[in-house]
């Protein structure tokens, strides 16, 4: 079992990022310049948008942290938005999720300017995805994808099964599994909350992406000798041990479930950091496609 270790392969993608980075410093070009949303205070959501704009600073890009209270209208969220659009600096915008339930996820995510939809959220790129055409992919299948490419795993015919349909992870890691790609070419099916026989569809996958936000949900009886396992689930899970009164736990059950597989993502430490550097690679493409 080798296990698919995504601070390293992050890392080399950040590093990348960094000379590129300086080598536009250095010819007097623009850096890309990321712009944060984030409503309200949510723990999680904080942590997430913290290590963002940490890692814009660590590889030389522009980051403005907008915060908005919990309360802000959804008038005024899109009007932020609006000006984010329209302010030629800014390559890329995120709007971290979730947003307060009076707050329409759809509409925030349709007032992005596709050209800065770094997120790969928007109807447009996602319909842009389904179709194999050039756009911003969204950044955990994304990050997926370059850890699959940097392990060569093989994908070629395999079957994949993806647990979880949502548009951010789910959905669109299912169309990436399928397409005429390397990695890609597999054969997928995508399973969900409704999905008749989850064990015996997952016996037969020759690598398994859980995306369901379930803890420990994976069991080592659902997967086969030898499967790929990737783990995007992240769960506070009370913790009294831990100081902080909670630890992360991953959608699979790594202890019983690593010794049967060829490769496995930890959680923490596996798609976590992918999905932060595929949002950087995602964040420098803007700038480059803008400038
Ligand atoms: P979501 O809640 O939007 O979607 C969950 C999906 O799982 C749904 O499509 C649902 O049908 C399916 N599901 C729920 N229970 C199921 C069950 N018992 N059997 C089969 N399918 C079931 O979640 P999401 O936004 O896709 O996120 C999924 C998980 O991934 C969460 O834990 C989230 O925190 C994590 N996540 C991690 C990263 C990362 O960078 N590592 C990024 C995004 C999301």
């Amino acid at each position: 079992m080798q296990i698919l270790d995504g601070l390293v392969v992050s890392q080399a993608t950040k590093d990348e990022l960094r000379l590129k980075v300086g080598q536009l410093t250095a010819a007097g070009k623009k850096v890309p310049h990321l712009a944060a949303v984030l409503v309200g205070s949510n723990g999680a959501s904080e942590t997430y948008v913290g290590s963002k704009v940490k890692t814009c600073e660590e590889i030389g890009y522009k980051s403005t942290l907008l915060r908005f209270p919990e309360d802000i209208s959804e008038f005024k969220l899109l009007s932020a938005i609006q000006d984010l659009n329209n302010d030629p600096d800014i390559d890329g915008i995120l709007v971290q999720l979730p947003l307060p339930k009076h707050i329409s996820e759809a509409k925030v995510i349709e007032t992005i300017d596709p050209s800065k939809d770094v997120d790969g959220f928007h109807p447009e790129s996602a319909g842009k995805l389904v179709q194999g055409l050039p756009t911003f992919v969204s950044a955990t299948p994304h990050g997926i994808m370059l850890m699959l490419e940097h392990y060569k795993i093989d994908t070629k015919g395999k079957h994949a099964v993806v647990i979880g349909r949502s548009n951010i992870v789910g959905r669109p890691m299912s169309i990436l599994l399928s397409a005429n790609t390397n990695p890609g070419n597999c054969t997928v099916t995508l399973c969900h909350s409704q999905t008749h026989n989850l064990k015996e569809i997952c016996l037969q996958a020759d690598i398994i992406v859980a995306a369901l936000g379930r803890p420990e949900f994976v069991k080592a009886d659902m997967v086969k000798e030898g499967a790929v396992v990737i783990d995007v689930g992240i769960t506070r899970v009370p913790d009294a041990s831990k100081k902080r009164g909670y630890s992360i736990k991953g959608d699979v059950d790594f202890a019983n479930v690593s010794p049967k597989c060829s490769y496995i993502t930890p959680v923490p430490g596996g798609v976590g950091p992918m999905t932060i550097a595929a949002l950087m690679a995602n964040t420098y493409r803007a700038c480059m496609e803008r400038n």
